[in-house]
């Protein structure tokens, strides 16, 4: 029995003390993001109150972003958003900036993406209009990956709203051309229009 029980302490003894340090690292790891994410949402209210044209946040420069910039550094997709709302800065496409910044801070509070798949076309539109395909394709994976949820969702959010329903279900079939011919990699005047056309009826 007390030979027994001296094979059993051993390895009893390590898996409580790998649980113990897994369990603290995990732990540790949530707290250094949970911080880090209130890092980035002072930071984005810091940015709203630095000087506006019209909307807030049109009058920032691409340096004021740089704190943003460090700080989105070790999560991808939150440095997408910095990405972008850069991109919207050196376009001149200062409107957009915000929305950018809205997404950061939603994906920061909740820890999920919120896409607002005719937004995202519209932000599409601007990068063709630009040529810069690559960001195009890219920004247009996410479209392809999140569309079905984005109209599963929006089935359920809008029926409950008719005029918006109705407005959600003329926006459907263009979507659906637009991802089609953004597919076909089609960057022409006709797509442009067509997704000019999204944003002019964009629900979100
Ligand atoms: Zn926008």
């Amino acid at each position: 029995m007390e030979k027994l029980r001296k094979v059993y302490v051993l390895p009893i003894g390590l898996f409580v003390l790998a649980v113990v340090v897994v369990g603290a690292l995990i732990w540790h790891e949530r707290d250094v993001r949970e911080a880090r994410a209130q890092d980035i949402l002072k930071e984005i209210e810091r940015l709203g109150t630095l000087p506006q044209t019209k909307y807030v946040y049109d009058g920032l420069e691409e340096k004021d972003l740089r704190n943003l910039n460090l700080l989105t550094v070790s999560d991808r997709h939150a440095a997408g958003f910095v990405e972008e709302a850069m991109w919207m800065i050196r376009h001149n496409e200062t409107d957009h900036v915000g929305h950018s910044l809205y997404f950061l801070q939603e994906y920061e509070k909740t820890g999920e993406d919120s896409i607002c798949i005719p937004h995202e076309l519209t932000h599409i539109r601007l990068y063709v209009k630009d040529r810069d395909y690559e960001l195009a394709e890219k920004q247009f994976q996410l479209v392809e990956k999140t569309k079905n949820t984005w109209v599963g969702e929006g089935e359920k959010k809008f029926a409950k709203f008719p005029p918006y329903y109705e407005q959600f279900k003329e926006l459907l079939p263009l979507i659906d051309t637009a991802v089609e011919r953004l597919q076909e990699k089609k960057y022409d005047n006709e797509t442009i229009q067509l997704l000019g056309e999204i944003e002019e009826k964009e629900v979100c």
